[in-house]
């Protein structure tokens, strides 16, 4: 006879135990935000809640003990109003929601886009790191403080900017945001320019310098990095093999040009194509389906920083700063369910790293584990849970 499984009456306990025990769920300006609750089919099945203070949030969550909490970018003088104009809009910050799937890894070809591994983990941290370090500091002028960023629960990040001037953005300045950090609408004809060689019919290419402000010294800073990193790299962006050979023998003295916006140096063909997949290497990855709508949408709902994600049962955790993420490892920091063992049937050719342990493959095998493990592989829809030990 098969038993029942125990998942969800297991997963409602441990939820509401996490929410009596944890304090760092509390977002700012609690009173001014809108709510949204998911159940394991939808991430928000129902929304325009408010909570007064973070006493009657706490006790909502612990009575209720959803597995999704999702929480508005926006402050509102209403946040419970509907129609949403009902809501009186006072600012929304700038976010941007960053996940391994929009990578295009080849790994994910390998374990499929519902696993998570290390690989996934380590490319959507660098990713992250580069939206902050190559574009938010440098080109919009961001401070440190201004970003905040916590792991999303399952497979990347969220990053949050919550300054005065981004409040009021609309839609459109939003979209303009992401363009930009998507390498979006580069034009290539105001970056570099063929010159004529004084007193000759020469015509010399003049481009951008490494030292140079926005996508102009972005483009030659990668660019002078690739020609250093190989002739393969070269070949990757659509170089041919004999120019890819050259411009890595002549490195040193193509370098050099570029240092002083020359870049007569490398004779590439097709210049479109060529410069489409320098600007892609450099640009974040955002996918133009879902997350470029996160940050372009002012009444957008994204998970509560420090909640639990209910497809993984992994903490949404904040980071105290943005620096941290380089010592953080999601599979050991954002372990939420840290007490017992619990009796399941896995089944699945994946294997699970966690709190450095590594769990399975399994093949439909009864098998007791860690409560965190074993509720990591039962929502991810690959264990049924027998009994908790
Ligand atoms: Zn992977």
């Amino acid at each position: 006879m098969a038993s029942e499984d125990l998942g969800l009456s297991l997963l409602s306990k441990l939820l509401s135990d996490f929410y009596r025990k944890s304090a760092a769920y509390f977002p700012e300006r609690i009173d001014e935000r809108e709510f949204g609750m998911g159940d394991l089919e939808r991430k928000i099945a129902f929304r325009h809640l408010q909570f007064k203070s973070n006493e009657e949030f706490r006790k909502y969550m612990i009575v209720n003990a959803p597995p999704y909490v999702s929480c508005s970018s926006a402050y509102y003088h209403f946040p419970a109003g509907r129609p949403m104009s009902a809501k009186g809009w006072i600012g929304s910050e700038l976010i941007f929601d960053l996940d391994a799937n929009d990578m295009h890894l080849d790994c994910q070809k390998a374990h499929g886009g519902s696993w998570v591994c290390d690989n996934c983990l380590e490319n959507v941290k660098a990713e992250t790191l580069k939206l902050i370090e190559d574009f938010l500091i440098p080109d919009f002028g961001f401070s440190d403080n201004e970003i905040r960023v916590n792991f999303s629960g399952n497979r990347g990040y969220h990053v949050h900017v919550n300054n005065e001037a981004v409040m009021k953005l609309d839609t459109d300045s939003r979209k303009e945001v992401s363009d930009y950090i998507s390498g979006h609408g580069i034009n290539f004809d105001s970056i570099f320019k063929e010159e004529m060689v004084r007193g000759s019919k020469i015509r010399k290419l003049v481009g951008p310098k490494p030292d140079e402000k926005g996508w102009s010294g972005k483009v030659a800073r990668k660019f002078i990095s690739m020609i250093n990193n190989g002739k393969e790299s070269l070949e990757q962006i659509g170089i041919d093999k004999s120019i890819a050979k050259r411009l890595y023998e002549k490195r040193a003295l193509v370098e050099m040009g570029i240092r002083n916006g020359n870049w007569d140096m490398v004779y590439i063909k097709n210049k479109s194509d060529f410069w489409k997949s320098v600007i892609e290497k450099q640009a974040v990855a955002q996918s133009d389906r879902i997350d470029k709508n996160v940050t372009n949408d002012t009444g957008h709902m994204i998970r509560l920083a420090g909640s639990i994600h209910g497809g993984s049962g992994l903490v949404a955790r904040k980071m105290a700063a943005y620096r941290n993420m380089d010592r953080f490892d999601p599979m050991k920091d954002a372990v939420a369910f840290r007490e017992g063992n619990l009796k399941i049937i896995a089944d699945t050719k994946n294997v699970l790293s966690m709190n450095g342990k590594e769990y399975g493959p399994y093949n439909k095998e009864e098998v007791t584990i860690e409560t965190a493990p074993a509720m990591y592989l039962y929502l991810k829809g690959l264990a049924k849970v027998i009994s908790a030990e």
